[in-house]
Parts: structure tokens; sequence; C-alpha cells
């Protein structure tokens, strides 16, 4: 079967690779659509400690399924599925306390194992969600970006009258903001330097957009908040350089999700996270989030088309991946089609 394989650093290409045998307890999903994603890129360029070559990629997908493995119960061949990335081991102090994302032993498709640029990938039957009848396959591929943002919002305990300010208007900062209106919250800003970006976060829900480049964001947001400031504050640009002014930023009894994977330290202050008892929350991937995704998607209240900015077919995906780098201002989700039953 055709997959996408990462040899090694700048190394990847599309190519014929062993079918995967199917496993106890697993299912072989047929896959159609599967979205590319900063981390992949980030896998690309060697900047994922965590991934081993020769790598399948790809975490964010949607299919069929083909094949139920031993021992397999509530589901069918034929179903169309999404499928959440992350495998837990199920006894560690992690997964004892309810927190699998963070497992001790954490194995993520697409980076620990093979995941779901290619053909057919197995998959603990556990991750693979059915999805409810008439969703499209190519938006079901992005629930997993939109699962990133409902766990950082929950792990923030939002209240709906929160208002919440997002750094960056890339795809997981256009997800925060279509997931923070579909939970009801209702004032949301955006700041990021593309233009282009900010008005497509217009489009989706943004109440206000702030380009960081020509705009002092600290200035406006103090003022724009009678100095008091932002209670619920994102950050989905991920600088490491952002956070003493989001902690500056943020309201007494204000808290901060963090999504950034960088290895450089950040300088805090800690008066001003003691004096305010601000709450500062890393969110990796997501805790169990898919049904809650897939719900509000079959219901219409996240609009995941208007996120997809490109689907192309697999041989494709090299020239996708150059499109990415070289424009990031002309992509949002970029798919690639697998076949799958599409
Ligand atoms: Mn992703």
């Amino acid at each position: 079967m055709k997959a996408f394989q990462v040899r090694a650093p700048h190394e990847f290409s599309i190519e014929e690779v062993a079918v995967p045998t199917l496993a106890p307890g697993e299912v072989r999903v047929g896959v159609a659509y599967a979205g590319i994603c900063g981390s992949d890129m980030h896998i690309i360029h060697g900047q994922n400690a965590f991934v081993r070559f020769p790598r399948v990629t790809g975490h964010e997908f949607a299919g069929v399924v083909r094949e139920l493995g031993a021992g397999v119960s509530g589901l069918a061949v034929g179903d169309p599925v999404c499928v959440d990335p992350v495998i837990a081991c199920g006894s560690c102090y992690p997964c004892r306390i309810g927190r699998p994302n963070v497992c001790s032993r954490l194995q993520v498709l697409g980076v620990h194992r093979d995941g779901g640029f290619s053909e057919e990938v197995c998959v603990p039957a556990a991750n693979a969600h059915r999805l409810p009848p008439g969703l499209p396959l190519a938006q079901a591929a992005l629930v997993e970006p939109y699962s990133i943002a409902l766990n950082v919002l929950e792990r923030m305990q939002f209240l709906p009258g929160d208002s919440l300010l997002i750094y960056g208007a890339g795809v997981i900062g256009l997800t925060l903001v279509q997931m923070a209106r579909a939970l009801g919250i209702a004032d949301i800003t955006v700041t990021d330097v593309l233009d282009d970006r900010l008005a497509t976060a217009r489009t989706l829900g943004a109440t206000r957009t702030l380009n960081g480049r020509e705009t002092n964001v600290e200035a406006a947001l103090r003022e724009a908040t009678g100095g008091e400031g932002v209670p619920l504050i994102v950050d989905a640009a991920c600088h490491p350089a952002l956070l003493p002014e989001i902690v500056r930023l943020a309201s007494p009894a204000g808290r901060i999700g963090l999504l950034g994977f960088s290895a450089t330290p950040s300088e805090l202050v800690q008066l001003e996270i003691i004096k305010k008892e601000l709450t500062l929350v890393g969110s990796r991937l997501n805790n169990g989030r898919f049904p809650r995704v897939i719900e509000l998607l079959a219901a219409g209240k996240l609009d995941a088309a208007a996120l997809i900015s490109h689907q192309v077919a697999s041989q494709e995906m090299p020239g996708a991946i150059e499109l990415i780098e070289r424009h990031p201002e002309q992509t949002r989700k970029v798919l690639v089609q697998w076949g799958g039953n599409v």
C-alpha cells in the first residue's frame, strides 16, 4: 500500500510499504482523509524528540473500518470513523488518575507508531470513534485539532461569561475561536502578525483582532479591559518570548493555557503569578474529547469546512508540504486524500 514515510529529517516521500498486520483488539481503517499539522512539519524537520524513523506520520484522520481484529465488538466493517491518536497504558500514575494523554508510556499514532498518512492503518478499537450519519469524512479528519482546542479550554476551567484572548491565528488558533463560540464564550480577541489570518479569525467569530506588528497588544487590551486584564489567555502562537506578556496581561484569577512545545526558557516573574493567583496549565493532545467534538460537529456548531483550505491526492502530498512551508498565509488545514471510501 502507499504511505507517506519520513525516513530521516528532511527525507520523505510517498512509498510502497507493507500492509500493517492487524492485532487482537485492533481495527483496520481505510484512511479517507488525513490532515497535515504543524507538528508533522516539526517531525519532517527533525524537531520532534519522540519520533523514531522511519515513520509513517499523520495523527488527524478519518476513514472506514475495513477489518475487525479478534475480540473487537461495538464496531462493524464499513463504519465511518475518526481516530483518536492517543494510546495510553492504563496503569501508570497519570492513567490511574484519568489523564491518559500524558501517560508515562504514551504512544501517539503518527509519532511513536505509524499513523494516518497511508491507505490503511491498524489502531486499537477503542481509539476509533464511529461517526454519525451525514458527517463528511473530510470534516471528521478535523476532530483531532478541535480536540486540542476543547482540551485546553476545559483545562482552563472556562466560564461562559469569560473573555478570551488567543495568541496565534493558525489552524489551532482558528479551531479555538470556533470551539470557544460553540461553548458559549462571546468575547474573543485574536492576535497574530498576518492580516489574512486575522480576517479569517473574524469570519469565524473573533470579536476583536489585533495585528501584533502594528499594535501594542498589551496596551490595547489593558485599555479595552479597563486595566483589569483578560481572564482566559491561550498561547497558540507558541513562542516562548510571549509568556511574560501573557502573564502580565492575565487578569487576577486568570487562567493561561499553553500549547507550545519549545525547549527554550521563558522569563517569568513570580510576583505577577502569585499576586494575581494565576493558573498556568499545559495542555497536550486530548483527554477523551473526541465524543464531545463529534457531537458539536454533527450539531453544526463547528464549521470544519471553513478551516479546510486544500484537499490533495496522496501523491501530491510532498508538494503540499512545500506549499505550507512557503505560503503559510495561503493555507489553513490541508487534507490528503488516501482513497478509503472517499
Ligand atoms: Mn495536529
